[in-house]
C-alpha cells in the first residue's frame, strides 16, 4: 500500500492544517507558504496523481473542485481568482495528490501568461 499523501494526513488530522471547506468528496486548506493574499488548495479526497488523471477518472469530481474554488474565492476575496494545477515535477508539482491552487485577493490585472 502506498503512503498517504501529506494532504490525506492533514484531512485525517495526523498533521496540522487549516481546513477551510469540506464536502463529501473534496476539501480545501490554506497553503502553508502563500504566494498571494489568498492562497488555498482544493483537494479531491481520492488521491488522483494530477489533473489529467482526475479529469479522465472522474470529470464530475474535477467540476466539483472548480465549484469549491469559485465559492472560496467569493468567500475569502472579491470573487476573482486564478486556478492553477502544477502537473509533473518539471512544472513544479511537489505533492503528487492532485490539488488546485486558488490564488486571489489583489493579484492585479496582469495575468501570468
Ligand atoms: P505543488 O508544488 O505540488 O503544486 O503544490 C504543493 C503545495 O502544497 C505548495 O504550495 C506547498 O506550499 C503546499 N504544502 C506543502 N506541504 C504543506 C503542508 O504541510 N501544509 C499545507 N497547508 N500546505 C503544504
Amino acid at each position: 500500500m502506498t503512503e498517504p499523501s501529506i494532504f490525506t494526513r492533514i484531512l485525517q488530522g495526523d498533521i496540522p492544517g487549516e481546513i477551510v471547506a469540506e464536502t463529501e468528496r473534496v476539501f480545501a486548506i490554506k497553503d502553508i507558504a502563500p504566494q498571494a493574499p489568498v492562497h488555498l488548495l482544493v483537494i479531491p479526497k481520492t488521491p488522483y496523481r494530477d489533473v489529467a488523471e482526475l479529469a479522465a477518472g472522474d470529470p464530475s469530481l474535477l467540476a466539483e473542485v472548480v465549484q469549491v474554488a469559485k465559492d472560496l474565492a467569493a468567500e475569502h476575496a472579491d470573487g476573482d481568482y486564478r486556478l492553477l494545477f502544477n502537473s509533473g515535477a518539471g512544472a513544479g508539482q511537489t505533492v503528487f495528490h492532485v490539488h488546485a491552487h486558488v490564488l486571489a485577493g489583489g493579484l492585479g490585472e496582469k495575468s501570468l501568461v
